[in-house]
């Protein structure tokens, strides 16, 4: 009989925890090595929303909007100006994906993937409480141009399956009455669902455990070691780790751990901030989009999660105050925060791929190694997916779904990075 295969998973975020489980309940041996404590990455504070039905960031007029965004300073994104010219490529990679064809093919991979996710969502939250709620989710525009663009998003994914419905202002009124701005309307997704993102990662980290899974906190991994095409092992300072496959799930760190095994791998981190208020009757009871402002309102049960900002300005996590206030502007505007205050402000970098998709499979050139990452806005949403695939591929050899185009090796230079790796 052959023997289950023995996996190394690197990363202990809403990827990482997903992959290891699903690992394990295949009957892989499964050890999980990350530097700090479980969910202490991207994963930990992210907006806690459960997208299933969503469109690429890379859409065609996203670098005209792109551009108008930045000469605005109150806009929802910034670069900065030397990461800019540091990372032209991944620019220029991402600009070339904003086309009609790539974003067809991209939402259809992202929707399959959502759809999987969406169903093991409610698996898992059977088995655990981790805060999971289907309440549909409520996107607020404030003018007539976003809603169109809404409607016209929402027209698109309903080609993909997933119902909504629009509402005008005086609807949305009856169902968001905690709504202060005058707004035009919203569009509503009843197959939407939300979670305590934090919760979320320790229960599936728990499950894996309960599956046997050896986690391992505090154990930075510092190396890939590459021999004949292979890991041999993982370095790390408690020691090398020596398995038959080896997952790289890592978020917007994976970079510089494949870039010696010969992997260009686009991914750039897209700092996004939460801040947390206290909860209180003037805040909503489900979850929203604050559309214009690119802001994810999430209840939390005693606090109320605003989400949000796009910031390219290196791999930090400097708070800076201007990026908080636009939030909170933002949540001053929609709603009346006189019976409440702020509990709790974070930020963290989402792992940014230059095509708005993941990079989910082996790298070519060196056998045992895989590479889940590049999640960018989505990684809550597609974590159990990702996860149950990457096992199912690892363990059976193929996974349910066709995952070719998210092929990590997508930018990669063919035998120039190959011949490199085998070095
Ligand atoms: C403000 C904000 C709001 C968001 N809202 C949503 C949302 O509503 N819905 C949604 O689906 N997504 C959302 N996201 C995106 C989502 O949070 C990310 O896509 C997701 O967290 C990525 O998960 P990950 O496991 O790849 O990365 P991470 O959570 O960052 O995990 C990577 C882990 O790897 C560890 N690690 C790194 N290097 C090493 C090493 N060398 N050795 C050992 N361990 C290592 C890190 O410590 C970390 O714990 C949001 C993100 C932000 C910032």
């Amino acid at each position: 009989m052959a023997r289950e295969p023995r996996v190394i998973v690197i990363g202990g975020g809403a990827i990482g925890v997903s992959a290891a489980y699903y690992l394990a309940r295949e009957g892989a041996e499964v050890t999980l090595l990350e530097q700090g404590e479980i969910g202490a990455g991207c994963s930990q504070g992210n907006a806690g929303q459960i997208t299933p039905g969503h469109l690429p960031l890379p859409q065609p007029g996203t670098m005209w909007r792109n551009l108008r965004w930045l000469l605005r300073p109150d806009s929802p994104l910034y670069i900065k100006p030397s990461f800019l010219a540091e990372h032209m490529s991944w620019f220029m990679q991402f600009s070339r994906a904003c086309t009609h064809r790539h974003m067809a093919q991209a939402t259809g991979v992202l929707c399959r993937l959502g759809r999987l996710s969406f169903r093991l969502f409610h698996e898992l939250a059977r088995q655990k409480d981790f805060g999971f709620r289907v309440d549909g989710r409520l996107e607020v525009c404030v003018d007539e141009e976003t809603l169109a663009g809404a409607k016209h998003e929402a027209m698109i994914l309903s080609r993909y399956g997933f119902r909504y419905e629009t509402l005008d202002g005086s609807a949305l009124r009856r169902w968001l009455p905690q709504l202060q701005v005058p707004a035009c309307g919203a569009v509503y997704y009843p197959d939407s669902g939300y979670c305590d993102p934090a919760a979320f990662v320790q229960a599936v980290a728990e499950l894996a455990e309960q599956q046997g899974v050896t986690i391992r906190t505090g154990t930075p991994v510092r190396h890939v070691e590459v021999a004949h095409e292979r890991v041999r092992a993982v370095v790390t300072d408690q020691g090398d780790f020596q398995a038959d496959h080896y997952v790289l799930a890592t978020g917007a760190w994976t970079p510089e751990l494949v870039q010696p095994v010969g992997l260009d791998l686009p991914i750039l981190p897209g700092k996004g901030y939460h801040v947390d208020y206290r909860e209180a009757p003037g805040l909503p009871d489900r979850p929203v989009v604050l559309v214009k402002d690119r802001v994810f309102v999430t209840p939390l049960g005693t606090r109320c999660r605003f989400a949000g900002t796009m910031e390219f300005s290196g791999f930090n996590r400097k708070i800076d105050t201007r990026r908080v206030a636009l939030i909170e502007q933002a949540a001053g505007r929609a709603f009346d925060l006189s019976g409440t205050e702020v509990v709790d402000v974070w930020c963290h970098m989402r792992p940014m791929s230059a095509d708005g998709l993941p990079y989910v499979g082996p790298v070519p050139w060196v056998e045992n190694l895989w590479i889940a990452a590049g999640h960018g806005m989505l990684g809550l949403t597609q974590g159990p997916a990702t996860g149950m695939l990457l096992a199912e591929w690892i363990v059976r050899g193929v996974p349910e779904l066709d995952l070719s185009p998210l092929r990590p090796d997508r930018y990669a230079h063919g035998v120039f990075h190959a011949a490199l790796a085998r070095f």
